[in-house]
């Protein structure tokens, strides 16, 4: 199994190490040449959204990366990687890669005191840390979108076939579970 990493801008090395604690080949996509190599799932880091989507319109990678979500390629997207995802986001009007049936709040915490640590559930894993860094939340999904986390009432993470979103940062604390969640869900979709 290789997973593509997208790695315009953002925390893109964090998320290299936790597949390599997992023993998860991956690599870095910077271009089309490197969005081009075979591939067994694709990982969409936080950082900001709107630097990421300029690079992305500038090396032409929006529209075959929507091809292959579209295709079924399985993708995990985190904090701003959730916000590439979402068919709507209700303060940003960007164009998007949109696939997946969610609208989303950007910056949904405040931008000041937006940082912040909590020990939440996760459906199917159990209590995991989670980092949230100026972070977005989901307030709608679309019929099947399963809701995997929720804190203070907001969607905190989300599934929809084969796209897998979170508000925060699991790639920023030791616990891999999260990132075994998205290699199991490839893992089984490759049967
Ligand atoms: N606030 C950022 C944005 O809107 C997301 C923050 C993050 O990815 N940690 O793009």
């Amino acid at each position: 199994m290789i997973i593509a990493i997208l790695a315009l801008q953002g925390a893109f090395e964090e998320h290299q190490k936790m597949l390599q604690k997992l023993g998860v080949d991956s690599f870095l996509v910077r271009n089309l040449s490197d969005w081009n190599q075979p591939k067994d799932g694709l990982i969409i880091p936080g950082g900001e959204s709107t630097a990421m989507l300029r690079i992305a319109k500038d090396e032409n990678l929006l529209e075959p990366i929507r091809e292959e979500i579209e295709k079924g390629l399985p993708v995990f997207g985190t904090c701003a990687g959730m916000i590439l995802l979402a068919k709507e986001v209700d303060n940003d009007d960007r164009s998007r890669l949109a696939t997946m049936d969610i609208t989303v709040h950007r910056n949904a915490y405040g931008r000041q005191l937006g940082s912040f640590y909590v020990e939440s559930d996760f459906k199917g894993i159990g209590t995991i840390p989670m980092t949230f860094i100026r972070a977005p939340y989901i307030c709608k999904v679309q019929e099947g979108v399963d809701v995997l986390s929720t804190l203070d009432g907001h969607i905190i993470a989300a599934q929809q076939g084969n796209q897998l979103v979170c508000s925060f940062h699991p790639e920023l604390n030791d616990d891999i579970r999260v990132h075994e969640y998205f290699v199991k869900r490839i893992a089984a979709n490759r049967k």
